[in-house]
């Protein structure tokens, strides 16, 4: 337990009290996090182009630091670890998570499901104030005259026109509705298609068994990268999500072994739980599941708006300065309809 701080002394405080790394490595990693605090040194203006691994072996942060510490922590925000991610995704998100607001720090496991959670709700207020929502409904073109779009074609052939449009697709999904010469003649659209993509690998378990939940624990150096565990359903038994990023490899392995390796994992942070009973599991595999957070990345994260006045382009991955998560894609879609606002005044 830590006893209440404000940021950053409750990081700072866990950290001189965490037993994972030796005396010597927490007092750099102290050191370093002060430093980047301060600004001093300043921070380099190259860190988007530095990998967040050099920077880090810069800063005197050990083999131990950087395995057991830095880069499940770089997993477990941005997706992928440091030897992809680039500095500077790894410093904006560790300063705003931990050193900024205490809130920043808290973690939220949720015991509805998105749908419940985010998508009815939403849903509703939408239809409440008359706006109509396609489920299943694919848009094969975006149909661009002159300096405007004038309607996008859905895969049953009809068109739809607007005012404005908002494409909140994600950016391999956009840039294959755009037609060509719009996709080669502006550098906006054309940089899209250097942004990549990393996977993730998910095994969902469902245990008779109530253990301690919610509960997040990071891996350092096996197989999955963390689990977060929540009650069960009814509040009976244990749902635990074990999660590996970065690692297409794993995709070849049959449910089967994935799953007998997630249990691994699930012994290794709940000493004891060999003897569970698995109720049911699943296992989802993402091959594009989230923006590739590498160095070069920042400077190709697209603003909303397009080269087409009546164009703006949202989702998780432009640039808000976030990884692509969940507060990522909002704050994109609130800066759309802001902009939209702005222009009807
Ligand atoms: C396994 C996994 C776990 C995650 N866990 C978390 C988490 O714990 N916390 C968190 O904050 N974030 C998490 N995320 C990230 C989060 O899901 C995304 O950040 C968020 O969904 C992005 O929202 P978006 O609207 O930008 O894009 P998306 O949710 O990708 O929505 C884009 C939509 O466009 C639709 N679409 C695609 N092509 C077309 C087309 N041609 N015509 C019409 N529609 C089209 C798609 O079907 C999709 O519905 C996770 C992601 C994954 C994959």
């Amino acid at each position: 337990m830590q006893p209440w701080l404000p940021a950053p002394l409750q990081t700072v405080i866990g950290l001189l009290l965490f037993g994972g790394l030796p005396l010597r490595d927490r007092w750099q990693l102290l050191d370093a996090i002060e430093r980047s605090w301060e600004g001093d040194p300043a921070l380099p203006q190259n860190l988007d182009q530095r990998t967040a691994e050099e920077w880090l072996a810069e800063r005197k942060q050990s083999e131990r630091a950087r395995a057991d510490v830095w880069t499940p922590l770089a997993r477990f925000l941005i997706g992928d670890d440091v030897t992809t991610i680039s500095a500077a995704a790894l410093v904006s998100v560790f300063t705003r998570c931990l050193l900024t607001a205490r809130r920043h720090a808290r973690l939220a496991v949720p015991t509805d499901t998105l749908h419940d959670l985010l998508l009815s709700p939403l849903a509703a207020r939408l239809a409440r104030t008359g706006a109509t929502i396609r489920f299943n409904t694919a848009t094969v073109l975006l149909q661009i005259e002159n300096d405007r779009v004038t309607g996008v074609r859905l895969r049953d052939g009809t068109t739809l026109t607007a005012d404005y449009y908002i494409m909140a697709l994600p950016h391999r999904q956009l840039t294959a509705i755009l037609p060509e010469r719009v996709l080669t003649h502006y550098s906006y659209f054309q940089q899209l298609t250097q942004l990549s993509d990393s996977p993730a690998l998910t095994v969902h378990l469902r245990i008779d068994t109530a253990l301690q939940a919610p509960r997040v624990v990071l891996f350092a150096r096996r197989t999955f990268h963390w689990l977060v565990s929540r009650p069960g359903p009814r509040r009976s038994g244990t749902v635990i999500s074990v999660v590996a990023t970065g690692k297409p490899e794993l995709f070849e392995r049959t449910d089967q072994d994935l799953i007998a390796l997630a249990l691994d994992e699930l012994a290794y942070a709940y000493p004891g739980s060999e003897a569970i009973k698995l109720l049911d599991s699943q296992v989802v595999r993402e091959p594009r599941a989230f923006l590739t957070m590498s160095p070069g990345t920042r400077v190709l994260r697209p603003l909303p708006q397009s080269p087409f006045r009546n164009l703006l382009i949202g989702g998780d991955w432009t640039d808000t300065g976030l990884p692509a998560t969940l507060e990522s894609a909002i704050i994109s879609g609130t800066r759309c309809a802001e902009m939209i606002l702005a222009k009807k005044e």
